[in-house]
């Protein structure tokens, strides 16, 4: 996987205020179609930059990573996450900011991996990418860069407003391990029902303060693995046994993703709560999800779910999907015994639960 110093031509700024790393992975915000109404393929960075001459006027100092060739999102891996880390790892005292160009259909699981991989993060990473392509007359691409690029460069009295992982988005910037898209169609992609949004764009930029996370005490920590053996499991009424069974009996599987109904709730069926058992007893990890947009998991609020929290599924409170998966890369990663694994995904490590208390489960 190669990243490329993409050569821009924007006149550096004599003081600039801030600098910012951009790093542009591919997406629609990028892409062409070489033929009226065919479809769209990503292409190279130094054509994204001329449409958006407004970035000339930007007292900032801008330098330009692509991914080499640039990618649809839907083919991002692991890989990429462990390398936009340590891109930002290495760079991370010459600039104030960075800004990575994305496609937003799998924005929010790469916004998630980012914010467990970057601990202690003290400066702004913002995800953003588009609906339009950027060289069509309806986009929505120059806003989104542009608004992105004001928010990673905002800083009072030294301090960076937004010192997270995040994603803006049409009028929103939402915590990265909070969002999710949720249309494919209008601008606004993405949402955060379970944590309000951080900052607003309107005439300006109103930024929600309280709900930001504060600057680390400590300095930057970046982990470089994630374990991907790991699955999603989402219940339906019905589910047949034999699906289950490959799930949980898939060769190497250490993680489940189990998304059940309502507040963590699940089948009774004997089958269903044997095949778990088993799981669990052989040391796979499970974690509870929601299906709900809102509300969390409070396993043993119901029959149906104290059966789960009884043979140690762990309780996912209100995280997202995109959120569970990645944190369950990460902590799985981190080769720790049973019991820490359970406390690691059960408690909040980057915001992306709301947390509980401590005789919750
Ligand atoms: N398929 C595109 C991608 O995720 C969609 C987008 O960017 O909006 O790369």
């Amino acid at each position: 996987m190669k990243f490329l110093k993409v050569n821009i031509n924007t006149a550096a700024p004599r003081d600039p205020e801030a600098s910012i790393l951009l790093i542009y992975t591919g997406g629609t915000i990028g892409m062409v179609s070489e033929k009226q109404d065919e479809h769209l393929v990503p292409f190279d960075f130094s054509e994204v930059i001329h449409r958006v001459p407004e970035m000339r006027q930007f007292k900032v100092m801008l330098t330009v990573l692509s991914l080499d060739p640039p990618i649809d999102s839907s083919n991002i891996e692991v890989e990429h996450w462990i390398k936009l880390a340590q891109i930002i790892q290495v760079n991370y005292q010459e600039y104030d900011g960075f800004v990575i160009l994305h496609g937003t259909d799998t924005m929010a699981y790469s916004a998630s991996a980012l914010s467990f991989l970057l601990e202690n993060l003290g400066k702004p990473v913002i995800f953003t990418g588009a609906q339009v392509p950027i060289g069509r007359m309806r986009t929505d691409a120059r806003r989104n860069l542009i608004t992105a690029l004001e928010i990673a460069s905002a800083y009072r009295m030294g301090k960076p407003l937004v010192p997270e992982v995040s994603i803006f988005f049409n009028t929103l910037l939402l915590r990265g391990n909070r969002s999710t898209k949720v249309e494919s169609r209008h601008f606004n992609a993405f949402h955060s029902g379970k944590y309000p949004q951080l900052a607003k764009a309107g005439i300006d930029i109103e930024y929600n303060h309280s709900v930001i996370l504060p600057p680390p005490v400590q300095p930057l920590q970046v982990y470089q693995q994630l374990e991907s053996q790991v699955a999603v499991l989402k219940l339906f009424p019905g589910i047949n046994k034999s699906v289950v069974e490959a799930i949980l009996k898939a060769k190497g599987l250490q993680g489940l993703v189990l998304e059940t109904f309502g507040s963590g709730n699940a089948p009774t069926y004997p089958w269903f709560l044997k095949l778990l058992e088993q799981a669990v007893d052989k040391g796979m990890t499970i974690l509870n999800v929601s299906q709900c947009e809102e509300g969390e998991v409070r396993q043993g609020q119901y029959e149906t779910s104290l059966y789960l929290k009884e043979m140690g599924v762990v309780g996912g409170s209100d995280i997202s999907t995109e959120a569970a998966v990645t944190k369950l890369m990460f902590v799985l990663a981190q080769k720790k015994n049973k019991e820490e694994i359970a406390h690691l995904l059960a408690h909040d490590l980057r915001g992306e639960m709301t947390l509980r208390m401590p005789n919750e489960k």
